[in-house]
């Protein structure tokens, strides 16, 4: 795949394998074993829609196998002194320090004049002044200020090349979007998975404005958070197995965000990395939706709600969404960042995002911003892009990506403008294509006629 493909890739070999073949995704499995990163994932090759071969357990979260070579087989036996050794293994692959001892070295760290607060680059740490002779040969920042200490997504680099992490933070524009909008939604707290940069203008506006009153908790397998925020404030947390590497006492912490005392109502906010992983996130989600069912109070009328929820990802997992989230729609606002040259807007030659929100709240109540083109389509209750027309014969505003898209008599629904109607394959497509048919529909799209690694979603045209 191109840029796109190759960005916010999570999920372990089976990503990876999923280029090759198919690869069906059958776990959170009870009792499964454990790498650093909590239980791992149950996965099967598949080939045309039958199960293939045997059964393997794969790390959750690292697609790259040099960040986590994770490997079982389901029915393989394991015996207890490789057990005990991988046992050992995970213990050892934990972060040097806790995150008590990190909250405890911060407090330090603020008591120190300006001119003895460092950062080492390299171990990406704040350092105090006895750990400095160890990290004499890295480099490292001086001076670092209180306003530093709230933008750690400034100060950290973004683990972007990293395959795993994959971090793409959102655009000043785009994330006070976001926060406005669910304040004027009015949510007071807001379950931050996987959005650093969306928690951190939370905590820092708390910090600095006496009228703020929105909350957030932050929940991201990124450990470099925890030397700026308390066990209040973050979770080290495994999105793809729903894994509180803290524990109880993390998992508690969360119970109780969730827990909408003095009225203040809770929306989760998440970004995920983006791969085939779909359902095991979905999974992790309804995990949590069902921690915040936990706290109601008997008599509670809405025991059947979601808990309201942006799930922030690319247009073309839309129907994959929906397969989890039936409720769930997806809104047009385009969703901008920082540090992806595909993804960043710009008044000329401007790249449109592929990124989405998806939301289970009523899609009219998502007001999109006048000022970038967004208008309201009274016929569909919702924002919709500017280039988005109302297909008359579809009864609906049909774009995905934001271009004006054009109805196709025959397929009897709106197509991208670059695509026409194949009578071989009896369907619209990209003009260059060949005509083979393919039983399985993509993993991406879910559309035939093309496998994941042609899929024209994912490749840059
Ligand atoms: N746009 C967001 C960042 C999204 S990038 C913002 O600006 O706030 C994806 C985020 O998910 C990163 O913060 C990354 O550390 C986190 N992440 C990646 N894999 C994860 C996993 N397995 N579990 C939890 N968080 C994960
Ligand atoms: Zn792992
Ligand atoms: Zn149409
Ligand atoms: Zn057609
Ligand atoms: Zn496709």
């Amino acid at each position: 795949a191109g840029p796109r493909g190759a960005r916010r890739e999570g999920g372990g070999a089976m990503a990876a394998a999923q280029e090759r073949g198919a690869l069906a995704l059958l776990g959170p499995a009870p009792g499964a074993p454990c790498c650093p990163h909590g239980p791992a994932l149950l996965f099967v090759k598949t080939s045309q829609g039958k199960e293939e071969g045997r059964r393997f357990y794969a790390c959750s979260a690292c697609r790259d196998r040099k960040d986590c070579n994770f490997f079982q087989w389901e029915d393989e036996k394991v015996s207890e002194t490789r057990l005990a050794a991988r046992e050992e293994y995970n213990r050892n692959h934990q972060p040097s320090f806790t995150h008590r001892q990190n909250v405890d070295r911060y407090k330090n760290f603020v008591l120190l004049p300006l001119s003895k607060r460092r950062f080492c680059q390299e171990c990406q740490q704040l350092l105090l002044p006895a750990e400095w002779e160890e990290h004499l040969d890295h480099q490292f920042l001086c001076g670092i200020s209180t306003a530093q200490l709230k933008s750690p997504s400034q100060l950290l680099y973004p683990l972007e090349n990293k395959k795993t992490n994959a971090q793409y933070l959102f655009a000043d524009r785009s994330c006070q979007f976001l926060l406005n909008l669910l304040i004027d939604l009015g949510f007071r707290r807001v379950l931050s998975v996987g959005t650093p940069r969306l928690h951190e203008m939370i905590q820092s506006k708390a910090s600095q404005e006496e009228d703020f009153s929105v909350r957030s908790l932050l929940l991201d397998i990124d450990f470099r958070y925890s030397q700026f925020y308390t066990e209040d404030e973050f979770c080290h947390y495994n999105m793809f197995n729903h894994y509180f590497f803290g524990g109880e006492a993390a998992r508690e912490t969360c119970r109780k965000f969730l827990d909408e005392e003095n009225g203040e109502r809770v929306i989760m906010v998440t970004d995920p990395p983006f791969g085939g992983l779909v359902e095991a996130l979905a999974s992790s989600f309804k995990k949590l939706m069902a921690m915040w069912k936990e706290t109601e109070k008997e008599g509670r009328y809405y025991s059947q709600m979601e808990v309201p929820m942006f799930w922030i990802f690319p247009y073309f997992f839309e129907s994959r969404i929906l397969d989890f989230f039936p409720s769930f729609s997806m809104m047009d606002y385009q969703v901008d960042y920082d540090n992806h040259a595909l993804y960043k807007h710009g008044k000329t030659g401007r790249r449109q995002s592929p990124v989405r929100i998806f939301t289970n709240l009523t899609p009219s109540m998502i007001v999109l911003p006048e000022e970038e083109g967004y208008r309201f389509c009274t016929v569909c209750q919702r924002y919709v892009s500017s280039g988005n027309q109302h297909c008359d014969i579809c009864n609906s505003c049909t774009s995905k990506d934001g271009r004006r898209w054009k109805h196709c008599a025959l397929c009897k629904k709106c197509v991208k403008p670059s695509w026409f109607h194949c009578n071989n394959c009896n369907c619209c497509t990209l003009q260059k294509h060949s005509c083979e048919k393919i039983d399985v529909g993509c993993f991406v799209c879910g559309q035939a006629g093309h496998k994941r690694s042609t899929c024209p979603s994912l490749s840059h045209t």
